[in-house]
Formats: structure tokens, C-alpha cells, sequence
């Protein structure tokens, strides 16, 4: 579309919203804190704000929904997107769900912060659903005060266009606002509560539906909602399925599986922890979602998560992700398992889970490593034996993939040890205690390297487009966890500019960015224990 066709005025937006339409809604208007039952959804207006200012948006997400430039540096855009000002055609609702926290039922919970705006229909005829996070109390707040900071707002915005361009699915975020609002939040739950600056980010995404949704009426017994909303979501956001029935509620329940594999395999690829996979926190479409104390393995150890709330049981650890993903599909295949009434095929519908992890898995290990197909006899062992190296000294996963990607073992180097302090030299940059690198571990890594040139050579590649295919699935960029805590110190004194920085650099997370450098070197030694940096909590 030509600039010229795109909308100056947030008031053109096309709003279609089908889900307050055809589900059933809560008849409360009240706002108030409630168990809701029979209903999807509760109406209820986003609470306003004092001084809602538009700290940076994304303009790929205002490009798909069709918003000039214009209109994202309106004033107006800062007072919708902060819910101080309703659009013609929006119906803000809270969205009733459950799920299980930490492997344990935990009742209704619902969108205890979230108000969804409605679906915008773009001149693509696509269907996008805007939720602002932190807009204040609902139905479904329990105990808390329906707010957000301006940290966790400024981790999710970053961190959910960077995942975008990673190639990895998740929601987007169009915009970030601050409110003007003071929020109080005990960060480490420690009996130190502090005054923080508020923050909304209008979250934006085909569906915010996770498995949660159809846990809360299956718990309940409520097996009409269920299939009520079972059925509007596959006619809605699968309607290539077919008109629903039994048949097609289990290919329903495969391609989550299938999709939800697929999420987990890119998580594994960039050395994401999301830190909170509660079944409420996972999307139906398998997409990452709700990002809250999240990380980025630096050092690679498959045993780490950045959640204090999880230190203890490190039950969302990076290692046990995909067994999770598992886990959290079980419930929903418990949840739908009432209007299919036969385990045995939801079993086997698990079994997409299984099977497409492994494969892709295989897949997305070897394109790690350059190799240009995955073959069974050699390289289980050939990835096993990698991730045990790297594992046992501390290694950034990210810096060693790069620099992987340059080296290049020749004859000499395959028979004798002669340029084998080069060859560690190029990876030193990768090592965060160089006393590590001991003989013994040098004479591994060695060996691993010279099986591992045996390997490439068996391909039909030069180096050159080797790196350069290394290089597009073995990004350079990530938002390590100490850069977004250095953007989030200067953004709460009141200095944005890191943010747009930022979202500009990891527009382009395989690029060289030669100028950028910086942003790619391994964590400082001041960032190792401190907060943000390598903890985090819940309190958002
Ligand atoms: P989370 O741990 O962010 O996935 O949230 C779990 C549940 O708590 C969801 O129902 C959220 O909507 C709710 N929740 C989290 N933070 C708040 C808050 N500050 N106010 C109200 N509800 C919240
Ligand atoms: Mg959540």
C-alpha cells in the first residue's frame, strides 16, 4: 500500500469483533472483582490515566495495521493506546481463563491486566487483536491492581519485536506509553516496595487465546461454553480446518501441537527462557506470549532460568522447555478431552508434539552448525557432545555460534594440532573465565572441531555460504539481559533514546552492524548478580 492510503486518523480503523459478538459475556457490568462463569468475557473500561506519553512504537505493526506515521506521533495515539480515549467500534472486555501455575490448577484467572480493544480488520482483510497490558483493574485482578511498569512494559516491547525479527513466532507490541501514573511494586517480594514509574503496551496479535481458555470451562464442567468457544476459534482462526466436529477438533488439537513444537524449537535455537510457562502463558497459536521475567541464556546452561518465583524447582529452566511445552498440551488435551470422549486419539494427537520437536529439533541443530541436512548416523552425538562442552565451561551461546561460523579447519589442522592455539584464539571471545580453557578442555574442544570439519566436509559447500547460512540462523543480536536493564535505567531517569536504539538494532539481528558492536559483546562482570541483569521476579 502506498503511504498515501494509510490512515492519518486512528478514528479510520475498521473494528470487527467477533469474539464479544458470538461467545457468551459476562451480563456484570460492575467492576469488580468476581468469579464469572458461563462467560468468556467481562465489558470493562480501561481506567484513565494523568499524562499518557508515546515513549516509541513499532512501525512494522503500525505499517500492518495500516497507521501512518502521522498518526502514530498524533496525540490522539497516546490517549487510545493508553485507554484514556475509546475508538468508534472498540468494545473493551477482560477475557475469562485458568490454567495451571508451576504444574499446579490454579482456578480462574483471566486477563487480570489485560483489556482487549477488539479485532481491527486491515485493508488485507487480516484480523488483529489490540489488548493494552497494564490498563488497569477488571474483573479478573484478584488481588492485584491491574497495572504495569515501565520496565516490564519497555522488556516487553523490545523483547516481543525482537523475537519478530528473530524469526521466531510471538505476539508483536505497537506501542509503548507511559502513564504518568506511580505505581507501587515490591520487586523481590522482600518487604522492599518502591514507587515506579506506570507504563501500557498495546499488545497486538491475531488472538491472545492460550490453553487456559478452554481449561476454565472444561474445570467447571461448563462443556457448552467449551465448545462454544472451541468452535469459534476454529472457524475464526482455523478455518482451514473445516467446519468443526470430533474429527476436526483433534487436527485442531495437532496443529497446536505442531505449532507450539515449532515455537519451542526457535526458543532453543536464539537461547530463549521464558521464564513463566504456565498454561495460562501459552497461546493456541504457538505464539510467545506474555513475556515477563524472561532471559536470554548468556553462559549456555541448559539448567538456567532468570525467575526467582522458580529458583528452587527451576521447573522453567532452558533444559526443560520442550518437556514443558509437553506438559502444558496434556492439560489442553485434558480440557477438550470431554467433546472428543476417546484418550486414545487424543494420545496419539500428542504424539505430533513428540515427533515434530525431535525433527525440527534435528533440523534446527544442524542448520546451527552449517550442515546442509541432518543425518542420523553421525550427528546425535556430533550436537550432544557440542552442548556438553559448551555446557561445562561457561560459554556465551550466542558469541560461540558466530564465531563457529568462521573457522575453518584445513588438512594440516585435521591431522596434527599445529594451529591449534589459533583455532581457540578465534573462539576466545566466546569464554567468559579464561582459566577455564584448560589443557584437557582445549584437547576435547579440538577433537570436537576436527570431527565436526570431518562432518562439513561430507557437504558440498564452501565456506563462504556456510558462514553466510550459519550466520542467518545464528543471530548476532539478542537482547542480552544486562543491555535491556541498561535501557530500562536510562529509560527511568527519563532518557528514551536507548529504546529506539535498541528496537533499531534488533530490527536486523543477523546483520554485522559493525557500529553496533557493542551490543554484541558477552555480559560485563557487574551484571552477573544483579538484579534484572541474571534475577528476576514475577513483579511486573
Ligand atoms: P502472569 O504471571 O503475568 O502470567 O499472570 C498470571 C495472572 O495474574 C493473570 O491472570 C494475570 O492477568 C494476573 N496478573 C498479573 N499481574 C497482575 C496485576 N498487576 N494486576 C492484575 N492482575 C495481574
Ligand atoms: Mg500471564
Amino acid at each position: 500500500m502506498n503511504p498515501q492510503t494509510k490512515h492519518n486518523s486512528l478514528a479510520h480503523l475498521t473494528f470487527d469483533n467477533r469474539f464479544v459478538a458470538e461467545l457468551p459475556g459476562d451480563p456484570e457490568m460492575g467492576n469488580f472483582t468476581r468469579q464469572v462463569s458461563g462467560a468468556c468475557y467481562s465489558r470493562v473500561l480501561p481506567t484513565k490515566v494523568s499524562k499518557p506519553e508515546t515513549l516509541v512504537y513499532s512501525k512494522e505493526v503500525a505499517d500492518f495495521l495500516d497507521l501512518s506515521e502521522q498518526a502514530c506521533r498524533s496525540g490522539d495515539f497516546a490517549q487510545v493506546f493508553a485507554g484514556n480515549h475509546l475508538l468508534p467500534g472498540m468494545e473493551p472486555h477482560a477475557t475469562c481463563y485458568g490454567g495451571h501455575q508451576f504444574g499446579v490448577w490454579a482456578g480462574q484467572l483471566g486477563d487480570g491486566r489485560a483489556i482487549n480493544l477488539g479485532d481491527v480488520i486491515n485493508r488485507k482483510g487480516e484480523r488483529w487483536a489490540l489488548q493494552l497490558k497494564g490498563a488497569g483493574l477488571t474483573p479478573y485482578s484478584r488481588m492485584a491492581d491491574g497495572l504495569a511498569v515501565l520496565r516490564s512494559s519497555l522488556r516487553e516491547f523490545l523483547c516481543s519485536e525482537a523475537m519478530h525479527h528473530l524469526g521466531v513466532p510471538t505476539t508483536r507490541a505497537l506501542s509503548l506509553i507511559s502513564t504518568g501514573e506511580q505505581v507501587v511494586r515490591d520487586m523481590f517480594y522482600n518487604g522492599n516496595p518502591k514507587v515506579e514509574p506506570g507504563a501500557i503496551v498495546c499488545r497486538v496479535a491475531p488472538t491472545f487465546l492460550r490453553f487456559g481458555h478452554f481449561q476454565i470451562f472444561s474445570a467447571r464442567g461448563d462443556l457448552e461454553t467449551l465448545k462454544k468457544l472451541l468452535n469459534h476459534t476454529i472457524r475464526t482462526y482455523f478455518p482451514h480446518l473445516g467446519e468443526p466436529s470430533r474429527d476436526v477438533y483433534l487436527a485442531w488439537f495437532e496443529e497446536v501441537c505442531r505449532t507450539t513444537a515449532t515455537m519451542i524449537v526457535h526458543w532453543q535455537r536464539v537461547g530463549f527462557v521464558h521464564g513463566v510457562m504456565n498454561t495460562d502463558n501459552m497461546s493456541i497459536l504457538g505464539l510467545t506470549i506474555d513475556y515477563g521475567p524472561y532471559g536470554w541464556l548468556e553462559n549456555y546452561d541448559p539448567d538456567w532460568t532468570p525467575n526467582t518465583t522458580d529458583s528452587a524447582e527451576r521447573r522453567y529452566r532452558f533444559g526443560n522447555q520442550p518437556a514443558c511445552a509437553f506438559w502444558n498440551l496434556a492439560q489442553l488435551a485434558n480440557a477438550i478431552y470431554p467433546l472428543i470422549g476417546r484418550a486414545k486419539l487424543l494420545e496419539q494427537a500428542l504424539e505430533v508434539y513428540t515427533q515434530e520437536f525431535g525433527e525440527q529439533w534435528q533440523l534446527m541443530m544442524s542448520q546451527k552448525l552449517g550442515l546442509s541436512r541432518y543425518d542420523s548416523e553421525q550427528d546425535d552425538a556430533l550436537f550432544a557432545d557440542l552442548l556438553t562442552l559448551m555446557e561445562s565451561i561457561e560459554t556465551d551461546m550466542t558469541l560461540f555460534f558466530r564465531r563457529l561460523a568462521g573457522i575453518e579447519l584445513g588438512q594440516d589442522d585435521l591431522e596434527n594440532n599445529s594451529h591449534s592455539e589459533n583455532l581457540i584464539a578465534s573462539l576466545a571471545d566466546a569464554y567468559y573465565v579464561p582459566e577455564q580453557l584448560t589443557p584437557d578442555y582445549v584437547a576435547s574442544l579440538i577433537e570436537w572441531l576436527k570431527r565436526y570439519q570431518r562432518r562439513r566436509l561430507q557437504d558440498d559447500v564452501s565456506q563462504v555460504v556456510r558462514r553466510e547460512k550459519m550466520n542467518r540462523v545464528n543471530p548476532k543480536y539478542v537482547l542480552r539481559n544486562y543491555i535491556a536493564q541498561l535501557a530500562i535505567d536510562k529509560a527511568e531517569q527519563g532518557d528514551y533514546a536507548m529504546i529506539e536504539e535498541l528496537l533499531e538494532l534488533l530490527r536486523y539481528p543477523y546483520e554485522e552492524q559493525s557500529d553496533k558492536e557493542i551490543y554484541s559483546a558477552k555480559r560485563p562482570d557487574w551484571a552477573r548478580q544483579r538484579p534484572g541483569c541474571s534475577m528476576l521476579s514475577c513483579s511486573s
